[in-house]
């Protein structure tokens, strides 16, 4: 197959589709790769990595998408790059179509066959194309985190592991699924004192059976999150009911009863925030602050940390993407079930029921 990598051109977006690692894997099957130049140069990856890779170099994004059988990309494709996608195409991206009424028209114009990360399913009714950038973000709202507890960014003066003879920080984390689990590992290592709320006991108790009484573990309930949200310095807002807005578990009378000098950093601020004060930031200016309260609310954690994103999701993209080449579009999709989820437009129709619903759309 015919495989092309666009250089990303959303605003500060850095990261690329395919890594030269990746490539090589695919040119040794002898499938041709075409990347634009300099798109992996934000990562730190050459034109001369990718050619040595196996890949050939274009100059712009045009050729790429006048040559390529399938398009691999990060981002869901910007209105310029719709307009040269071909009904013959594959498309293998985020697309987050649900909100973006623009886009869907576009991708269901072009009569290309889009599949989108995010609603790739595995068979335990996962969405491993998602995980990866939830676990990147776990991690960094720790880091995030420390810094908002530092005296000039508004918090409290605190190191969250404290030192010999000082108290560590407490640090709250809503939702033990992949956001908090890694949140967790994080504020873990770095000796914090951790407490984890979820309305899921088996989410609970596989945290429990992992760290035993390092950290404790509480269900969910308006009355718990309350007594300790009130108690904590860093909460963690790492929630998730999947398709709907984040459930505002803290509310504006909350904020004003936290602790003053401590955050909040909102990772679920890009379904809406857990949070009724959080507001969508960006990584140029992270924080605000809300009745002494440091949030932190940034909607694109990941692309902070451009180089282990790239790598991540394509740890995670890499054998869609090989099934799509070895196999072809069509019998990949046909033969599963998980990657047919991921099917979200195909020949000018709706084919994701989500998308269809949100939008009042026919599928
Ligand atoms: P997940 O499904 O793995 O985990 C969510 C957890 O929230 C589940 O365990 C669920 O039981 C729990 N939950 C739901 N309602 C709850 C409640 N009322 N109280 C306590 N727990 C509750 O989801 P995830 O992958 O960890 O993602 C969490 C959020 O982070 C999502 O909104 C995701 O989109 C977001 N996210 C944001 C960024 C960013 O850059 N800001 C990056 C990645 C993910």
């Amino acid at each position: 197959m015919l495989i092309g990598v666009p250089k990303e051109i959303k605003n500060h977006e850095y990261r690329v589709g395919l890594t030269p690692a990746v490539v090589s894997e695919l040119t040794q099957r002898n499938h041709q790769v075409l990347i634009e130049t300099t798109a992996g140069d934000g990562v730190g990856f050459s034109d001369d990595d990718y050619t040595r890779a196996g890949a050939s170099i274009v100059a712009d994004a045009a050729a790429v998408f006048a040559q390529a059988e399938m398009i691999v990309k990060v981002k869901e494709p910007q209105a310029v790059e719709r307009k040269m996608l071909k009904a013959e195409q594959t498309l293998f991206t985020y697309l987050h179509l649900a909100p973006d009424v623009p886009q869907t028209n576009d991708l269901i114009a072009s009569g290309a066959t889009c599949i989108a990360y995010e609603t790739v399913t595995d068979s335990f009714g996962r969405l491993p194309l998602l995980a990866p950038m939830s676990e990147v973000a776990g991690r960094m709202s720790i880091q995030a985190g420390a810094h908002c507890l530092e005296k000039y960014c508004g918090g409290r003066g605190l190191l969250l592991g404290g030192v010999p003879g000082v108290e560590p920080a407490k640090v709250v984390v809503l939702g033990g699924g992949v956001v908090g689990q890694n949140a967790i590992a994080m504020a873990v290592g770095l000796g914090a004192d951790v407490i984890v709320l979820d309305k899921n006991v088996d989410v609970l108790r596989r945290l429990d059976q992992h760290y035993g009484n390092r950290i404790k573990t509480v269900f969910s309930t308006a009355q718990a999150i309350e007594d300790h949200i009130f108690e904590a310095d860093l909460v963690i807002g790492g929630v998730l009911i999947p398709g709907a807005a984040a459930p505002k578990l803290i509310t504006r009378e909350h904020i004003k009863q936290m602790k003053p000098g401590s955050a909040i950093v909102d990772v679920a601020i890009d379904q809406g925030g857990c949070a009724e004060t959080s507001v969508a930031t960006t990584h140029q200016d992270p924080t605000f602050i809300v009745d002494d309260v440091v949030h932190y609310c940034v909607a694109n954690m990941p692309g902070a940390v451009a180089r282990t994103s790239t790598l991540a999701l394509n740890n995670a993209t890499f054998s869609y993407v090989l099934a799509l080449a070895e196999k072809g579009t069509k019998r990949a999709l046909e033969e599963d079930p998980h990657l047919l989820n991921g099917l979200n437009v195909a020949k000018g129709k709706i084919t994701c029921k989500s998308v269809a619903e949100a939008q009042n759309l026919s599928y």
